[in-house]
């Protein structure tokens, strides 16, 4: 079966599978037992992939807290603003904290804000349009002087919609208000550089980019004023009193080495892309990128496979439509279209050897079409009827080419 659901998860890397099996074998120390060497090796496995991370990030590696990944990165980042928020507000009961999301975002970002808003919190969730796009005015309009967290994801994990996260910090910034941004869709497909992004919070997790599942972590930033945050968990006191509880030494060892394994790209791989005819780039892709340029290599190589299955699809199939923006605002890796006049769950069973999904398999066993896909306002049927495809480093053109033929023959004989 050809794994096509790099957005799901990702297959755990061989160097960061081989870097993890020590640490839960004969180095088995809690990185804070600090009275023998179990614990000093274990603590230094741990900095080294805080430092791992902080290099590819551009940042101290003091901004770094560990989480079991960004379902929980999320919600420390949005509920601790909240919490930390609400006792300064609360002398005053008519000025609530307000907080601002968007329709695209994932479900650990709106099942937050939903949960805030039953218990009293001002919520602001802003329409997306046709394709998944938030437009930083939207956000500026809907800046109050109660305002204190902005959550804009960098890419949509549904369709790839990239946000204009650069303009929306910057606003942001002027009003004083904090930016978290859920950018877990995003490592290794777009430049995510500390230094560069004008974000306070910043959500990551590792399985998604050949990592481990269960580790995870949240960014905050230092080099500004003291940006307030209540942890969730009461406990030890780890990871700066943000996070207690024993840190999971091989999966952030792994999280680290996943790092590694990755390069920045160095600017938006989509500016060359839509230059280029993509058939040729497949064959081409050795030739035609520079070396010791992995980065973006790794990223415009994803992003012409893409291109070569949508042309390949496209050209043996008509009823095929784009979910999400055209090539230019779109993670190098997604894929995601509706196909007309089949029905959806006919369509997902008939798909015998690809690994792909309609909707969001991120949120569990869900019947629901997706959330993404309606508030884009994409019918519900032909919601059901689209597909979902995340490439990765290790997707091969002849992997492509099965799922082409294989799509083609069912939608085909669904139609017929
Ligand atoms: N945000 C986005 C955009 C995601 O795609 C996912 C994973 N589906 C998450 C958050 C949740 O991440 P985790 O699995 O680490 O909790």
């Amino acid at each position: 079966m050809i794994y096509l659901d790099n957005h799901a998860t990702t297959r755990v890397a061989p160097e960061v599978l081989a870097a993890m099996l020590p640490y839960f074998s004969e180095e088995y120390g809690n990185a804070a037992s600090v009275n023998h060497a179990f614990g000093w090796r274990a603590a230094e496995a741990v900095e080294r992939a805080r430092e791992q991370i902080a290099r590819f990030l551009n940042c101290p590696a003091e901004w770094i807290v560990f989480t079991s990944g960004a379902t929980e990165a999320n919600n420390l980042a949005i509920k601790g603003v909240v919490t930390a928020a609400m006792p300064r507000r609360l002398g005053n009961s008519n000025r609530r904290p307000h907080i601002i999301t968007d329709a695209a975002e994932h479900r650990s970002i709106l099942d937050v804000f939903k949960r805030l808003q039953r218990g009293g919190t001002d919520v602001t969730i802003l329409p997306v349009d046709g394709e998944g796009r938030l437009r930083p005015e939207q956000v500026a309009d809907a800046l109050k002087p109660e305002t204190v967290l902005v959550s804009v994801m960098l890419a949509n994990n549904e369709i790839g919609m990239i946000n204009p996260v650069t303009m929306i910090g910057r606003l942001c910034r002027e009003q004083g208000v904090l930016l978290h941004c859920d950018a877990v869709q995003a490592i290794g497909k777009l430049p995510v550089d500390l230094q560069l992004l004008p974000v306070d919070l910043l959500s990551l997790s590792a399985h998604k980019f050949h990592g481990p599942k269960g580790v995870g972590a949240l960014i905050v930033r230092r080099d500004g004023p003291r940006i307030p945050l209540e942890p969730l968990f009461d406990g030890g006191g780890h990871e700066q009193h943000l996070r207690s509880g024993t840190l999971p030494v091989p999966l952030i060892v792994g999280f680290g080495t996943a790092f590694e394994l990755v390069t920045q790209p160095r600017k938006p791989p989509f500016d060359e892309l839509h230059l280029i005819n993509p058939s040729q780039a497949v064959r081409n892709r050795f030739l035609a990128i520079p070396t010791g340029w992995r980065g973006p290599e790794m990223s415009v190589e994803m992003a012409a496979l893409r291109d070569h299955l949508w042309y390949q699809l496209t050209s043996e199939l008509d009823g095929l439509m784009i979910n999400g923006p055209k090539w230019g605002e779109r993670l190098p890796n997604n894929l995601n279209f509706s196909v007309a006049g089949v029905d959806g769950e006919a369509l997902m069973s008939s798909l015998k050897s690809i690994a792909v999904s309609s909707g969001s398999a991120c949120s569990t066993a869900e019947p629901e079409p997706s959330h993404v896909l309606r508030a884009m306002g994409v019918s519900d049927s032909l919601s059901r009827a689209s597909l979902r495809f995340g490439l990765s480093r290790f997707t091969t053109e002849a992997e492509i080419d099965v799922a082409v033929a294989e799509i083609v023959q069912v939608v085909r004989r669904l139609r017929a």
